[in-house]
């Protein structure tokens, strides 16, 4: 994926969070931003003052890399959020904590958003018992995702539900790993996007 380089880990340090990019690494103590958790560059270690547009374009670009979503797609969602009757921000955090992809990784089948992209693609799981390879499918409330009867033996996914006791499920989501299955027993709300940021900065960025 072109919006994902090689050297994951620098996006990190460069959003000076951990942004969950590297399945069980990221929860050990090899985790580059555990060891250096300062931006990558000559310069890293620096206090820098940065200006309002620089602060905007940090929390867009932290939001893009989180969710593993193209620059384009990204400002289509941010049209498609700013159309929308809700507000702007959070409307944006909805339509990406929605996409089949996060909620493969949330209920625990895949180690990384970019794993469950990766599976997505491959025709790994169906939505409401119809073959989905969409990543960017905008699941919906009743929903119920679930591992192909042909794939629920694929180790990446087996390793997930294993591992998937270090992290929370959301509150809008309901697993059954024994059966493979996951529910979406809600939308999600502000309340339930964990990444830490400040979507107004987002809307002000695309305002300009
Ligand atoms: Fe980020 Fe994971 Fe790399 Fe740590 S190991 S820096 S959380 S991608």
């Amino acid at each position: 994926m072109s919006c994902i380089p090689n050297s994951v880990c620098k996006m990190c340090r460069r959003e000076n969070m951990k942004l969950f990019l590297k399945a069980d690494r990221c929860f050990t103590d090899k985790c580059s931003f555990e060891r250096r958790p300062y931006p990558p560059g000559q310069h890293g270690q620096q206090r820098l003052k940065f200006s309002e547009f620089a602060l905007q374009l940090r929390e867009k670009q932290k939001t893009k890399r989180y969710y593993g979503v193209y620059e384009k797609q990204f400002a289509l969602y941010f049209e498609k959020a700013d159309k929308s009757r809700g507000v702007t921000g959070t409307e944006l955090l909805k339509l990406l904590e929605t996409r089949l992809d996060n909620v493969v990784y949330s209920l625990g089948y895949a180690g990384s958003r970019r794993e469950a992209r990766h599976l997505v693609k491959h025709n790994h799981f169906t939505v409401n018992g119809e073959k989905c390879n969409i990543p960017s499918y905008n699941v919906s409330k009743g929903d119920v995702v679930e591992v192909k009867q042909g794939s629920r033996e694929i180790t990446k996914i087996l390793a997930s539900i294993e591992s998937v006791k270090k992290r929370e499920i959301p509150a809008w989501l309901e697993a059954d790993h024994g059966a493979f299955k996951g529910t979406v027993k809600d939308m999600p709300s502000r309340e339930n996007v964990t990444l830490p940021v400040e979507e107004n900065m987002i809307v002000e960025y695309y305002s300009r």
